[in-house]
Formats: C-alpha cells, structure tokens, sequence
C-alpha cells in the first residue's frame, strides 16, 4: 500500500474516533508524517501510534495531535509550542496558525526538526533550543500554548506567557499513568479549566540536553 492511501485511511480513521472538524482533518492530511519518523520505521509513519523518535522521546499519536490541534483552536493564532520532539505536532499547527514558536531541550532533535521544517517549506515556524519551563519571553504573550510532554502541574511561566484576552493552554497533567488533557482558557485574571481525555506522554523535565 502507498503512504497516500495509508494517510487516507489514518484520516478516516481519526474522523470515526471523533475529530470532526474538517480543517483539522486537512491539515493533518497536509503534512507528510513520514518525513518526522526515523529511517527504520518509515512503513509505519501512517500507524495510528506514537512510535520511537532520536533521543529516547517519542513521535506523538495521530489521534492525539489531532484531538491538541482541534482543542487548542489555533486558525489564525500565535502559538507557543513545548516539546517540538520530531517536529510533526509544530508542522500540523503550522498549517492553520499564524505563527508557531516551538521550544525543545535535547539540541539533536532541535537539529532534525529545523532540518524537517525546511525540507517542506514551513517558514512560519520558530525554533529555539532551550527550557520550556523558561517560557519565551521575547515572543510572549501567546494566543495559544500548547505543551506536549506532561508537566506534574501547570508550569506558572506559561501560564504568565498565556494572552489574558481568550488565551487557551492545551497541557498533559498529572504523574506517570495518570495524565490528562486539561483545557485552560484565560480571561483578565480568571482561569478555567476542562479536564479532556486521558493520556500518556514522556515527561516535561528540567534543563535542557546537549545530547
Ligand atoms: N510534539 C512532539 C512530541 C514529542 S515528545 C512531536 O510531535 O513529535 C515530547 C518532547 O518534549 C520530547 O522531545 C522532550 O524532549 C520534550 N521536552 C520535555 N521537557 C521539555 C522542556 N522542559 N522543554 C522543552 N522540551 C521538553
């Protein structure tokens, strides 16, 4: 089978289990996830999995960027992203942000990522090798936020770099095995929150990793 119709069927496959809004569906159809898996996993780029990525980290589900995508409603938005990993979540964001800003702490996969975002022509894409924990203060406040690897509590400096006009955080809770996807909208100094679905993501660590 080609990657073309195992995207076709991956996309089919993430409507049926929910995802209903059809710009998310095709600007997961947009990016060719094979160019973010690594060399000896490419015949499975369109399994609906995460899979293993440089680094020990790991290449999110499609179900699970799209179900971020969809929640963090980003069409038109600046939007900060921790955890840029392989670069596909960024890459998908990309499509229907205005601007994606993406922080990552281990400096080979800051390396693949940028190579991967110029390979496909993504110009509205910043990179930038550091801490997310730190935030990115130069380029705050951000519409939208969205943190890829689970934090033990809502890191306070991004919720600092949230807009307070409407901002919304799309962030993995909770410790190993018991995470979840919160929703957390702010407006002035009032902060509400959903609690989403349950998942499972490599931790948000302190630091960054040369290596
Ligand atoms: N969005 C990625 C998923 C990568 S997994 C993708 O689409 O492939 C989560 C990533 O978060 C890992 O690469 C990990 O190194 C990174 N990460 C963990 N803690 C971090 C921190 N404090 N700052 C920046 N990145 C972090």
């Amino acid at each position: 089978m080609s990657d073309e119709s195992r995207k076709i069927r991956l996309i089919m496959e993430l409507r049926r289990e929910g995802i209903s809004d059809t710009k998310i569906l095709s600007a997961m159809e947009m990016v060719p996830r094979e160019a973010f898996v690594l060399a000896n996993m490419q015949d499975r780029a369109y399994e609906n999995t995460a899979l293993p990525i440089a680094s020990g980290q790991t290449i999110s589900q499609p179900y699970v960027v799209a179900y971020m995508t969809q929640a963090l409603e980003c069409e038109g938005k600046r939007v900060l992203e921790i955890g840029t990993g392989s670069g596909y979540q960024a890459a998908v964001l990309a499509q229907l942000a205005r601007r994606v800003y993406t922080m990552e702490r281990h400096r080979p996969l800051n390396e693949t990522a940028k190579q991967a975002f110029a390979d496909l022509g993504l110009s509205n894409i910043s990179m930038r090798y550091g801490d997310g924990f730190k935030g990115w203060p130069e380029a705050a406040p951000f519409d939208r936020i969205l943190v890829t690897a689970a934090a033990e509590e809502i890191p306070p400096v991004l919720l600092d770099e949230l807009s307070d006009d409407g901002g919304i955080m799309v962030i993995p809770v909770g410790p190993h095995g018991k995470q979840q996807i919160l929703k957390i909208t702010k407006q002035g100094e009032e902060l509400s929150t959903e609690e989403l679905i349950p998942v499972r993501f490599v931790p948000m660590l302190k630091g960054t990793e040369a290596g």
